[in-house]
């Protein structure tokens, strides 16, 4: 693998990192688990350099993930906007972590404009937007949290590496890898996680406190929609879902109990494509689109071109204003267009 930090890159982000003292960690819009524990990991990292450090995310994250340790220090901007206005105002270094894009950060995104601070952006998406004084993007990397690993470990960081910080940075791997399900075939990935267990990592008890921690309503939320909701093309090898707000009402779903919900009818003998549709719970006009796929099928593409959205080629998002009929309507015709990828 080629070193992630060329000498320049090296140096603009020590010298960065050594003139900060108040530090702002930023994640993405509707966190995951990648954008919780970079962001998080990049926190602990600054404190123990005796910075002041924070993660500001634009909004709530999914409960499941408050096992990411530092997940209660995170601050949302939807819930306490005057303490992340603070901090965002104060930082003198910001870390853009886990997206490329000004607009992912929402409602956030002209707070943070107004201070003109340093930002280093350490990420995996395609196509970076210039923004950030230090540019450090790897789309081959199956999370940002692999990326800090290698970043860590060229920086001589790992050998001393917290436990803490492991599980941070194992977090956002496994969660954005469907527990090293898809994305995740490179054998660089494994030196990573190699290097976290010799640091002391538990990765099965990991893996049980984030993903075997289900509420009943959760559980059976996923029964309900594969039961009564999914619905399979006909000859095309895709499977879409919808979900109302009546629905999430009526089965008391919480924030981020969809969460995974999207993978499951890729388990079909044949499917190249899913897709959830729920209604979203902030703007029930519009609905939030999540898109999974297989080997070349390029989910981000069709978000693009009918859900106004992008992301990875096999786990992409979006939204669409509409009626649950025309969400399903509007799924239908992208498939239609893809038919050729997807016969
Ligand atoms: P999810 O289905 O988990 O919400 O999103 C999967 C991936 O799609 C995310 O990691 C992100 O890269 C991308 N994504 C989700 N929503 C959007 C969106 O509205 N716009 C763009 N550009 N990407 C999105
Ligand atoms: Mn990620």
């Amino acid at each position: 693998m080629d070193k992630i930090l060329t000498l320049d890159a090296k140096n603009g982000l020590l010298n960065l990192i050594k003139g900060a003292r108040k530090v702002l960690c930023v994640g993405h819009v509707n966190p995951d688990g990648d954008s919780m524990g970079s962001t998080l990991m990049v926190m602990k990292w600054m404190k123990r350099l005796g910075k002041e450090a924070h993660v500001v995310m634009p909004n709530r994250y999914p409960d499941f993930l408050d096992v990411i340790p530092g997940a209660e220090e995170v601050v949302c901007f939807d819930t306490k906007p005057q303490l992340a206005k603070k901090i965002v105002t104060e930082a003198d270094l910001i870390f853009v972590c886990d997206h490329n894009h000004k607009d992912r950060t929402r409602d956030l995104a002209p707070v943070l404009e107004e201070n003109k601070c340093p930002r280093i952006m350490i990420d995996h998406h395609l196509e970076p937007e210039d923004f950030c004084e230090v540019t450090i993007s790897r789309p081959e990397m199956c999370a940002t949290c692999e990326l800090l690993c290698h970043l860590l470990t060229e920086l001589g960081e790992m050998d001393t590496l917290p436990l803490d910080e492991v599980e941070c940075l194992y977090s956002g791997m496994m969660t954005d890898t469907g527990a090293f399900t898809y994305n995740s075939g490179r054998a660089e990935v494994y030196e990573c996680v190699s290097r976290l267990i010799a640091r002391g990592l538990d990765k099965d008890k990991l893996y049980r406190r984030l993903f075997w921690t289900m509420s009943p309503a959760r559980l059976r939320l996923q029964g309900y929609l594969l039961y009564s909701k999914m619905k399979v093309i006909p000859g095309m090898n895709a499977a879409f879902m919808t979900l109302t707000n009546a629905e999430r009402r009526l089965l008391d779903t919480k924030n981020g109990d969809t969460e995974g919900i999207v993978n499951i009818p890729l388990q079909i003998k044949g499917m190249k494509l899913t897709c959830l549709m729920a209604q979203d719970t902030e703007h029930p006009e519009q609905y939030r689109i999540s898109l999974r796929s297989v080997d070349d099928f390029p989910c981000n593409e069709l978000s693009a071109d009918f859900f106004d959205g992008g992301g990875h080629k096999n786990a992409a998002g979006g939204k669409y204003v509409g009626s649950e009929e025309e969400v399903i309507m509007q799924f239908k015709k992208a498939v239609k267009a893809y038919e050729h990828l997807l016969k």
